[in-house]
């Protein structure tokens, strides 16, 4: 389960465990990106947003949570994860979760073909969001047949209208486990006051 998570919500979760359940999977494995190949350093800092998650998902036994990328020195890039995790259990049908948009925009990452010799993705998306796969494996032959679309209802719920709640002083209540609103007032994160 792949994202930015600035900062982990509902949806996030949700997603995972819906996905858990549509195919099957023994573990979800979230893994925070360090540094997003694709934005600028705007972002909460990545210990931040490590430990939103793991206090998002610590109580469900079939999380887990990776600091992998946020070790790896450079920029995060998926192919790379992947080739970790695969060589950990070559034997095992390994699943890249991660946000529909991003899904799309996926035949522009680094060797993003490598991506499909790894595992295979599934694109999380609110209900009505046309993922456009077709578009993907137009640009990215590689991907035929291995992209996945996951409709959550719960992915209404957005980090960036999380921010901005935040930032207008509004409440996040509902949106995010109580640990991570607490979590971000606490640590003044999003322009959040005292
Ligand atoms: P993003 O562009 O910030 O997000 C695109 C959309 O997907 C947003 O609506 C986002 O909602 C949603 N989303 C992101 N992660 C999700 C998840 N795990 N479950 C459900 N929805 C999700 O994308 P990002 O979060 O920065 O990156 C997504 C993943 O793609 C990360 O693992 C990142 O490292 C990877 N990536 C890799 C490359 C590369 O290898 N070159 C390039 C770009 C991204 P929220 O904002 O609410 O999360």
């Amino acid at each position: 389960m792949g994202g930015t998570f600035n900062p982990i919500h509902y949806g996030h979760l949700v997603a995972a465990e819906v996905a858990r359940d549509a195919f099957e999977l023994e573990r979800v494995i979230f893994v925070p990106a360090g540094q997003p190949p694709h934005k600028k350093p705007v972002i909460a800092d990545a210990q931040h947003r490590y430990l939103m998650a793991f206090l998002a998902t610590a109580a469900n036994p079939w999380f887990e949570l990776s600091r992998m990328e946020m070790d790896r020195p450079g920029p995060s890039y998926t192919s790379e994860t992947l080739a970790h995790f695969h060589a950990q259990e070559p034997e095992a049908l390994w699943y890249f979760i991660t946000g529909a948009d991003a899904v799309m925009e996926m035949p522009t990452w680094h060797a993003a073909a490598d991506i499909f010799r790894h595992a295979e993705v599934i694109a999380a998306s609110r209900p009505g969001y046309a993922v456009r796969i077709e578009h993907v494996t137009a640009a990215l032959p590689a991907a035929t047949g291995r992209v996945h679309q996951l409709e959550v209802p719960a992915l209404a719920i957005s980090s960036s209208a999380i921010r901005q709640r935040v930032a207008r002083g509004w409440s996040v209540r509902y949106l995010v486990p109580d640990a991570v609103m607490q979590y971000i007032r606490k640590n003044r994160l999003y322009g959040s006051g005292p």
